[in-house]
């Protein structure tokens, strides 16, 4: 019998899990400031909101809303690769146990 051929995981069907991540920021990311903070160790990172999505999301479409400005580490984060494979189990682990998200 041939092995079912692995779910088929795109941006546009998912719910921007990844943008829950912590998002540290580098030098040359050009974000502006009410966009970013800073964690308790002082590392700039994207700020997140009170669900802990990343400010930047726009909720209604579930898309980056600095899009063509993200941040490096959010340019290098693979469609579909083992890390958004992975995060994408937790949560949805997650929400259907009725556990409350938790940021990472
Ligand atoms: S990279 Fe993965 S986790 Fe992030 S939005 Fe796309 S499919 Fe979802
Ligand atoms: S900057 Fe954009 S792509 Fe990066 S975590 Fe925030 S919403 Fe997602």
């Amino acid at each position: 019998m041939s092995a079912q051929p692995a779910p088929k995981v795109v941006c546009s069907t998912c719910e921007a899990v990844c943008c829950r991540l912590t998002v540290l920021l580098e030098e040359s990311d050009r974000i502006p400031g009410h966009l970013t903070a800073r964690t308790a160790h002082g590392l700039l990172v994207m700020a997140r909101d009170d669900e802990g999505w990343c400010v930047a999301i726009d909720h209604n479409s579930m898309r980056c809303s600095i899009y063509d400005d993200r941040p490096s580490t959010c340019r290098r984060f693979v469609m579909s690769g083992p890390y958004c494979r992975d995060v994408r189990k937790t949560y949805e682990k997650q929400v259907q146990a009725g556990i409350p998200l938790t940021l990472y």
